[in-house]
């Protein structure tokens, strides 16, 4: 498709880019952002760059990094800080307390694919209706909970089928 060649004209058409055939102050002859007039090319550097300092400083701290991250989701989620969510863990001696398997922490295998999990794998659980945190379960029994819909009743009768049709 061809781009209109004013901002005027995108902006009527609700069209994201123009192109004119002026160079933009660095030169590049490129389609330019009918929001901002700024030039595509140069938009598109400073994102790399941005990304590019982002990911450096991520490859040189990224225990910080993540231990950043996770603070703010957790502070953001439930109100509560890394040391709180240790804590947590900490009182469960370190386990799941539903499966009873131990946490993940730490572990450098697969570390860039792992991160996620490397500062703990066990997910903060909370009470939806009460919005209480109830404490700290394994990937696997959270989503089980959820599956149940923390509903007891449901939990107690999956507990006689098994019992009954094992
Ligand atoms: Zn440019
Ligand atoms: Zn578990």
């Amino acid at each position: 498709m061809k781009l209109p060649a004013t901002r005027k004209e995108a902006l009527k058409l609700g069209i994201k880019f123009y192109k004119t055939n002026k160079p933009c102050k660095h030169g590049h002859n490129s389609k330019r952002y009918t929001s901002s007039k700024g030039c595509y090319e140069c938009v598109k550097a400073t994102w790399d760059e941005s990304n590019q300092r982002k990911k450096d400083r991520y490859d040189k701290n990224w225990v910080q990094e993540l231990l950043k991250r996770k603070n703010y989701v957790l502070k953001a989620t439930y109100n509560m800080n890394f040391m709180d969510y240790r804590n947590i863990v900490a009182s469960q001696n370190y386990k799941c307390p539903l499966c009873l398997k131990n946490e993940t922490f730490m572990e450098d295998y697969q570390l860039r694919n792992k991160a996620k999990g490397y500062l703990g794998d066990l997910v903060v659980d909370h009470c939806h209706k009460s919005g209480k945190v109830r404490g700290a379960l394994c990937q696997d029994c959270n989503r089980a909970l959820g599956g149940f819909k923390d509903d007891i009743n449901i939990l107690s009768r999956a507990i006689e089928y098994l019992e009954e049709r094992g």
